[in-house]
């Protein structure tokens, strides 16, 4: 900014209502991780990566005021070498489909007229003056659009058991606690885009008849909180939210609830705890929450993306929406994409992509521990997180969806996907997503408490050459009994790690066991 003044340029600073020749504005999350920090110059679509701050004044010079290029800011392929400044022509984002992150990176996330001249509140005025709560619903289920945070529940299903039952009080809940290691869609989302989350919300109260709403956000989340918090406060401001919204006789309001980081606060009936002030503990459903939830009135909790995403199903209809994906799973879907991989990032995808167009083509490839391209030629991928599973080379051209990744004992989870390259140790890795599932069990119920505790301790005696041939199938079994047995979601899903790795590295697993490797 002072760069561009000491020039005798006028400028305005994150907002697009003064009259300027040039506007800074600051953003929410690019996506393009690896190449951060990002300059984008618009109109022209111009990326620069890895911009330093002595950068700037030779981005003034050069590009602002000659209208030159600097070639040395250009991203540069790992794999052939050539360099390109267009946002639209870089594979990372050229293969992508952002429907939901369109707007991430774009927009001021902290300016609501941003959010509107991009179209927004457009279908949350729709849906309360035009439309009946059923038809609401019957939208969402037409499109198809499922559950984004892990199990993949019809959404205009779930709102509809909502919608019936009678109640003078009904609850929108949506959970931002994303707690995976390697996960950050949703964090991205509420701090590039908070007014997309809102309006989800609001079109979700419309259809069920809700009256208030909370957005439970991860405490370690500051920033989001901070950008929901100024969203909510401008969407008031507007009308937009509280009474008579766009002049209607609907009343419904949003709160923010930071949660304390506990994972398994991300599981719907311990979320609802915690908001009630309670300890975060699961409770057996039924009751589901639809018909006994928050306060015990009905309630519909959505993820982060699945809210995110209402406004679009209602901007494209839900003929088109579902025309995106594969023939159970529609629309797209948001991935972190982190591990070995050349190209790290916060990617956006239709259903039914490969991770062959992921890893390689998006990804930039597998990356070897010495920095070389390994391309397709890696070890595994996890996805899913500590609830999910790995795939090996042999899925690299399944097309990922939710039945085919159920299929092969993975799930699509809330869209964490790391890269592991054939130097790790697929051991180590079971292990340490069995220590997190261990150290965020909640303690309740035996199966998952104990048996947590027992499969780690079985894998530090694989991995320390304590075990014998013994011990891979008594590992094999406590993780099918962990599975059955548990209560909750976190500890039904805690085994797959282990079992995916079972199911395809079994040799690799023997080498600990008979060669102490
Ligand atoms: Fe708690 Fe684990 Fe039981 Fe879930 S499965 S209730 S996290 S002990």
């Amino acid at each position: 900014l002072e760069v561009i003044k000491e020039k005798g340029l006028s400028v305005a600073v994150t907002t697009r209502k003064e009259k300027a020749d040039y506007i800074i504005s600051e953003s929410g999350c690019q996506g393009f991780c690896q190449m951060g920090p990002l300059v984008t110059l618009y109109p022209q679509g111009v990326l620069y990566t890895k911009v330093k701050p002595e950068d700037v004044e030779e981005i003034v010079d050069e590009t602002l005021v000659k209208g030159k290029l600097i070639t040395r800011l250009f991203y540069h392929s790992p794999n052939d070498g050539t360099a390109n400044a267009d946002i639209q022509h870089i594979p990372f984002y050229k293969l992508q489909q952002r429907t939901v992150l369109k707007l991430c990176g774009y927009i001021d996330a902290q300016d609501i007229e941003e959010y509107i001249a991009n179209g927004g509140y457009a279908m949350a005025r729709k849906a309360i003056c035009e439309m009946s709560d059923k038809e609401i619903c019957d939208t969402m289920l037409e499109s198809g659009l499922r559950g984004r945070g892990g199990a993949g529940f019809p959404t205009g299903r779930k709102w509809d058991l909502t919608r019936i039952h009678k109640s003078d009080v009904k609850y929108v809940i949506c959970n931002g606690d994303e707690g995976d290691p390697g996960a950050f869609m949703d964090r991205c989302v509420m701090e590039g885009n908070p007014h997309s989350v809102l309006e989800g919300m609001i079109i979700a109260a419309k259809a069920i008849g809700g009256t208030e709403g909370y957005i439970y956000v991860r405490t370690e989340y500051p920033l989001a909180v901070e950008r929901l918090r100024i969203a909510i406060d401008d969407a008031r401001a507007a009308g937009i939210l509280g009474k008579n919204i766009f002049g209607s006789h609907m009343e419904f309001d949003i709160h923010v609830m930071e949660g304390a980081g506990a994972f398994v606060c991300g599981e719907e009936t311990a979320l609802i705890a915690s908001i009630e002030g309670k300890r975060g503990m699961p409770v057996p459903k039924p009751p589901f929450p639809a018909e006994s939830g928050l306060f015990g009135k009905p309630t519909v909790i959505n993820n982060v993306e699945t809210l995110a995403s209402v406004p679009i199903v209602m901007q494209m209809g839900s003929g088109q929406y579902s025309s995106i994906g594969t023939e159970k799973s529609k629309g797209t879907k948001t991935f972190a994409l982190t591990g070995h991989v050349a190209n790290t990032g916060l990617i956006e995808v239709p259903f039914g992509t490969t991770l062959r167009q992921i890893v390689d083509d998006i990804g930039g490839g597998a990356v070897n521990d010495d920095g070389t391209i390994c391309g397709s030629d890696f070890k595994a991928v996890q996805i899913g997180g500590p609830s999910g599973g790995c795939l090996t080379k042999e899925h690299l051209d399944m097309p990922l969806d939710y039945e085919n990744l159920g299929a092969v004992g993975a799930m699509v989870g809330s869209g964490g996907l790391v890269v592991m390259n054939n130097q790790t140790c697929i051991v180590q890795i079971a292990r340490f997503f069995m220590q997190f599932t261990q150290n965020e069990s909640c303690g309740k119920c035996v199966p998952c408490r104990e048996g947590t505790k027992q499969m780690l301790a079985l894998l530090d005696d694989i991995i320390q050459g304590r075990a014998t041939g013994e011990t891979l199938n008594l590992l094999e079994e406590l993780a099918n009994t962990v599975k059955i047995g548990s209560l909750c979601g976190l500890g039904k899903t805690a085994p797959n790690p282990v079992l995916s790795t079972l199911r395809y590295f079994r040799d690799e697993y023997n080498a600990h066991v008979f060669e102490k490797r």
